[in-house]
This record gives structure tokens, sequence and C-alpha cells, in this order.
């Protein structure tokens, strides 16, 4: 069998080395899958500098993977050799428990994530099981549909879940790479969408992706003036805030729902989430059966990842670049 070449980080935080492994017997319901492209999503960063302790080196990151399938095992129905797919942040689950058996496998507690102690997909090619491997829509490119299979159903999992339709005001903290597709998903679902960010440089293009209000939080009360608004909110930064101010901006019944994770623990009073029957919640990417939803919503719907391609080997910029919050609005490597 031949070794598959990537890109790999050797030790916390250092920069990713070209690395071959050798990926064995291809095993039952596994498919080999040659890269065209591979989105790079936030939680790699988090990998790399191995901010949630379950990182193992080496390993090559990538999880918003796009490419051709090159090798079926013999029992896998599903996909044909050379069919285009994707792959995103789960690459397997047990099959078996209740929440598999409930369409929720991104709940199986046996549930397999595709870089982590495993290789990922800034690499020539990456295996994974067959029920995971989900064909891309026609009308979506490659390198469009990269940031969908981790960033888009992020996203678009708690939107449809809480049920966000025509009467929500939504609002979506943090417009980088996930959030700049909530505000479309939320647009798309009929929502009025607010973008909260720390960039006012990214008012004009909120806007043009779906918003219809646009709060700067690095003013001091611009979180505070907008008290009593939200249904919805879904935050997708990975940094500490005031989360009381932002419960207040929700409106009775309203939920704040987290899929970036801050650093701290989140403290907040009580009293808003009693007087006012509000929620707080979080939310883990998506099922294989939503990923086949999510990508149909966008390609009939025109929910497109802005994205800024480079060659794989230029990995180390495209880092530092997501890195500086520079990336407009999600760095895409490609093959
Ligand atoms: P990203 O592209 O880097 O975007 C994050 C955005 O957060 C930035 O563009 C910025 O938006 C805002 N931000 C950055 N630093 C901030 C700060 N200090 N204070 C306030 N806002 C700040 O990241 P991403 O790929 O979208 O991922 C976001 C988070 O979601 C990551 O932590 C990632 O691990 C997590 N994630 C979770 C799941 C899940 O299943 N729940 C899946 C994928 C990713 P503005 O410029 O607009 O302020
Ligand atoms: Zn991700």
């Amino acid at each position: 069998m031949a070794l598959i070449q990537g890109l790999a980080a050797h030790a916390a935080g250092a920069e990713l080395l070209p690395f071959r492994y050798d990926p064995g017997e291809l095993r039952p319901q596994e498919v080999e899958i040659r890269i065209s492209h591979c989105g790079v999503c936030h939680s790699d960063l988090h990998l790399i500098s191995n901010d949630w302790s379950i990182s193992q080196y080496p390993f090559i990151p990538g999880h918003e993977i796009v490419g051709t399938v090159v090798a079926a095992a013999p029992d896998v129905t599903s996909l044909e050799v050379g069919q285009r797919v994707g792959v995103g942040w789960q690459s397997n689950s047990c099959g078996l428990c209740e929440w598999c058996s409930r369409g929720m496998e991104n709940l199986c507690p046996s549930m397999e994530a595709t870089c982590v102690r495993r290789n990922g997909g800034y690499a020539q090619a990456v295996r994974v099981n067959a029920r995971f491997a989900i064909p891309i829509p026609d009308a979506i490119s490659s390198e469009g549909a990269a940031p969908l299979l981790c960033g888009g159903i992020t996203v678009y999992n708690p939107l449809r879940a809480h049920g966000v339709n025509p009467s929500s005001r939504v609002g979506v903290v943090g417009i980088g790479g996930l959030g700049h597709i909530a505000l479309q998903f939320a647009r798309v679902f009929g929502a009025e969408v607010t973008a909260f960010s720390t960039s006012a440089a990214k008012e004009e293009e909120a806007r043009a992706l779906g918003a219809h209000g646009f709060v700067n939080t690095r003013e001091s009360r611009a979180v505070r003036d907008v008290a009593g608004t939200f249904d919805f909110i879904l935050t997708t930064i990975n940094a500490d805030q005031d989360w009381n101010s932002y419960i207040q901006s929700l409106r009775p019944t309203g939920t704040l729902c987290f899929v970036g994770v801050p650093p701290s623990a989140v403290s907040v009073n009580a009293f808003p989430l009693v007087a006012g029957i509000r929620t707080i919640t979080g939310s883990p990417i998506g099922s294989p059966h939503l990923l086949r939803e999510m990508l149909d919503v966008a390609a009939r719907h025109g929910v497109k990842a802005q994205t800024e391609v480079s060659p794989m080997a230029k990995v180390n910029e495209a880092i530092a670049k997501v890195k500086k919050n520079k990336v407009r609005y999600r760095a895409v490597l490609a093959n």
C-alpha cells in the first residue's frame, strides 16, 4: 500500500512539516479519498497548539475535506470510485448505539474525529468510514464545499434545531469561517439577522452576506444597547466575553448557543434565565443525514463560503493568517 503524504505538526504549536504515513490495508467500510481541497478551521489551530489536551503528535490536521473516492472496501455499497465527496470533523461512529440508530451519529460516545489521534486532510489522501463521506452536489465548487463540511454544518445544525424562521431575530457573534456562513443560513431561514463583530471593517461584507444589522462589540456599550432584542444568538468565537450582556440581549424564551468554546468558564447571573425562561446551550457539528441536507440547502439557496485558496504547501502561511483574523473568510488549501 502506498504511503500517504501530508503536512504534520510534530509538537504543540510547531509549524507543519512534510510527513508520510502508512495507512495499512483498507479496512471494512472504508474509502480512500484523494483530496483536492481542505479548509483551515480554527479547530485545527486549537489541535495544533493542543488547547484541548487531546492532540497526539505527529498528526496531520484538516477536517474540511473534499476529494474523489479512489478506493473502496469490498463491503462499501453507498459510494463508487470516482465520486466527489466531502468529509467533516467526524470520520466514524459505532453505528449501533442509541444515538447512531437515532441518526445523531455526532453524539455517538465512540465517535472518531477525522484528525484527532489520526491523520486528516492537509494531505494527498485520507481514509474514512464510507458513512461519513458525503456526496457533494454538482452546483457547489470543491473549494466552496470544503468549509461547509465543518463550518457550515456546525452553524446549520443549531439554526435548524432551534427552529429559526421568518419570525426569528438572530444574532451571530464572530464573523469568521463559521460566522460568515451562519449569516447566510439564518437569512435563508428567513430571520432578521444581526452580526456581532470586533472588526468594524467587516460591516459592509456582513450586510452583503445577509445581515440586516451590525453591532461593533469593540464599542463599550454596544451589546447592552441591543438588550431584549434576540430570539437566538449563535456565538462562534473562542474568546471570553461579558456573557451577561449577551443574555440581557435575548428576548424572553431566547437562547444563547455556543459553537465556539471560550477558554474560561461561562459565568452568568441566573436571574435573567429565571425571569425570562432564557436558555444557554451548545451544539457539536451535525450528523451525516444533516450534512446531506445542509449541502442540498446550500446548493439550492446559493449559500457560499467565501474562500482564500492557496496551495497545500503554503499551509503555515494560511494558519498564520487565520491566527491574525485576517482571512476573508475561510482559508482553503488545494492540491
Ligand atoms: P475563525 O475563522 O478564526 O473566526 C473566529 C471569529 O471570532 C473571528 O473572525 C473574529 O470575528 C472573532 N474573534 C476572534 N478573536 C476574538 C476576540 N478576542 N474577541 C471577540 N471575537 C473574536 O474561527 P472559526 O473557524 O469560525 O471557528 C470558531 C470557533 O468555533 C473555534 O473556536 C472552533 O474551534 C469552533 N468550532 C466549533 C465547532 C463545533 O462543532 N461546535 C465546529 C467548528 C469550529 P470578528 O472579526 O467578526 O470579531
Ligand atoms: Zn472545524
